[in-house]
């Protein structure tokens, strides 16, 4: 057993490099030779090259690397040969527009190819790219382009019209928008990325950003509260790339579908950069989630690795294992799943349907790539979110002041989930929020605002979000683990869990509870319900009131926005609800 540590470094102190391959490329990015470890001119290194151009020299210029598949099923294939001209090509039209290195370049589309290789192009050209969800209502889309001071704007036709045209002159630092459907544009600033890219060149030198240079901006999901501006630099593509291998098993004979929207972290770092990264071919699906086209999908496209979300995972769950009995999905070998907790019943339901389990795994926009997985080569505890990576160093730890923490050894024991500062993908600020920024770190450690268990084996178990645990009667409840008591019921499709304000009791546990198809919403289930929770949880743990719900209202990136529930159920204001998806009642 160890001892209790209080750990007291000074704050501000720089943050080790915990890897050494990081430490490789921060000793060249001054250096003006060619770097040895990859060959990109001035030393440097650069997201663009390791996810395309360093694919020339391995032999895989003509493989697969993208398929590209329209709602209406219309396919389009392209090489890395194809993405490297194409990205160099719009690498050249921003220079063309007179958008310098380090130029901030948002996109705003569905998920078209056009996007994919704007954000390697914008990579390659040195510049910085910010995917926003198409879905967003105009308020969102203008924020976040003023807070990211966005100089170039890549969209379509409608939603240009829709939510863009009225107001983006405003902007000081928006100088031109570039229309990927359209073939002409009158109006001033605006132009047609097709005729640009058709006369642009297809021979753009990738640029030699350093290790340190921004490369991504990203929002985190806004489920707690207004999303933030997350910057990372390119030194991330390096766990991009591990993490993918070790997390996922990755490899280069895969075909791999990431669900995720680029508009969500995971759409970036793991829907374009890593699987490149690894020379993968990847499939991507403009349409939205449907069980049988996904079902389809997996079959027609021989998916070998699938990375998706619980929230769709539930879906599937709902629409029955019997629907996918009538696809060929053996080509699937791994399944892995992020964005909320994955409840057990969805790993062993995962295991029951395509003979394999859900893999889950750990992470936030913040750390820009996976940190604690079930890996491939491990034992899977069902509702466990796994150990941390290679070279991750996580620990749980408790507040002691606002100045120190102490971090927790023995097991099983609530902390906050905590991690050794220093990892490549690590964020390097929160855009324009200095003092949020700092406030997340500690003693050396970034803190995560999750809470979490680790057991004597080293898995660590997700608890909560500090901000949704619920403390009722001296007991502290996560509202994962009720959450997940209630998905066991055969009723019982989605469950939200909250804390409501309790004279007697501090806070009494509410569930709002989805039912699967057909299942109608009685007094009698609703007893059932509480019946069942009391016998698996213990009458303190277990909620005292349900409310049935159509739907949960959920983020873009598919996580239930228990805030909303809570400050609904207490007639409070909303909040932000940017980033809210269904909210179906
Ligand atoms: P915001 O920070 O704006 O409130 P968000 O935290 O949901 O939004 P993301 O960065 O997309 O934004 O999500 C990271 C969070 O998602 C984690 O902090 C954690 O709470 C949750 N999460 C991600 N993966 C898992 C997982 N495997 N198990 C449990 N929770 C997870
Ligand atoms: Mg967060």
């Amino acid at each position: 057993m160890c001892a209790r540590m209080i750990e007291k470094s000074l704050p501000g102190e720089t943050p080790p490099n915990l890897l050494d391959y990081s430490r490789a490329y921060s000793e060249f990015q001054w250096q003006q030779a060619p770097c040895p470890l990859h060959g990109l001119p001035c030393g440097g290194i650069n997201i663009a090259h390791e996810a395309l151009d360093s694919h020339l020299d391995q032999g895989r210029a003509d493989k697969l690397a993208l398929r590209w598949i329209s709602k209406q099923d219309r396919v389009v294939d392209y090489s890395y040969r194809d993405l490297i001209r194409q990205s160099s090509r719009f690498a050249s039209v921003l220079a063309q527009l007179g958008c310098p290195p380090g130029s901030r370049v948002f996109s705003l589309a569905g998920r078209l190819p056009e996007l994919y290789i704007a954000a390697l192009g914008t990579l390659k050209a040195g510049s910085v790219f910010t995917p926003l969800f198409s879905a967003f209502g105009p308020e969102p889309i203008r924020s976040r382009l003023e807070l990211g001071e966005a100089n170039l704007l890549l969209t379509t036709q409608s939603l240009y019209r829709k939510k863009v045209r009225t107001w983006w002159r405003e902007l000081p630092n928006l100088r031109a928008i570039l229309l990927i459907d359209a073939d002409s544009c009158d109006e001033p600033g605006c132009h047609p990325m097709a005729a640009l890219m058709d006369k642009a060149d297809p021979d753009f030198p990738c640029y030699p950003t350093r290790a340190e240079d921004m490369a991504l901006l990203h929002f985190t999901s806004g489920t707690t509260g207004k999303p933030k501006g997350v910057v990372h630099v390119h030194q991330a593509v390096q766990l991009h790339k591990l993490s993918a291998y070790y997390a996922l098993d990755l490899h280069e004979t895969d075909i791999y579908w990431c669900t995720a929207d680029p508009g969500w972290v995971t759409g970036t770092s793991y829907g374009i950069i890593a699987p490149l990264c690894l020379g993968v071919t990847m499939i991507v699906d403009e349409a939205e989630f449907n069980v049988e086209r996904w079902y389809r999908l997996l079959q027609q496209q021989k998916v070998t690795v699938w990375y998706t979300a619980p929230t769709a995972i539930r879906m599937l769950m709902k629409a029955g294992a019997d629907l996918c009995a009538d696809y060929d999905l053996s080509a699937l070998r791994f399944l892995a799943s992020v964005g909320e907790p994955l409840n057990p019943e969805a790993v062993i339901w995962g295991e029951r349907t395509f003979g394999i389990p859900f893999h889950d795994n750990w992470w936030q926009t913040e750390t820009g790539a996976i940190m604690i997985a079930n890996y491939a080569s491990q034992a899977i505890k069902p509702g466990s979110m796994g150990l941390p990576l290679p070279g991750i160093t996580v620990a749980l730890v408790r507040s002691l002041d606002s100045n120190q923490v102490e971090t927790i050894c023995e097991p099983d024991q609530v902390g906050e989930l905590a991690l050794k500062t220093g990892w490549p993908s690590m964020f390097r600020g929160y855009l324009h929020q200095e003092e949020k920024y700092r406030h997340c770190f500690r003693q050396g450690w970034y803190l995560s605002g999750d809470l979490a268990t680790r057991d004597d084996q080293g898995y660590y178990w997700f608890v909560g979000r500090a901000d949704d645990l619920i403390k009722s009667s001296g007991h502290l409840i996560g509202p994962f683990e009720v959450e997940s008591a209630l998905m066991e019921h055969q009723a019982v499709a989605e469950a939200g869990v909250i804390g409501k304000p309790d004279p007697i009791a501090g806070e009494l546990v509410k569930a709002f509870v989805a039912l699967k198809p057909g299942v109608e919403p009685t007094d009698e289930l609703r007893k059932l319900l509480l019946g069942h929770g009391r016998k698996r949880l213990g009458a303190a743990v277990a909620p005292k009131e349900i409310e049935f719900r159509n739907a949960l209202p959920k983020t873009r990136s598919g996580k239930i926005m228990r805030r909303l529930l809570k400050n609904r159920e207490l007639g409070l204001p909303e909040g932000d609800t940017s980033t809210l998806e269904s909210d179906e009642q």
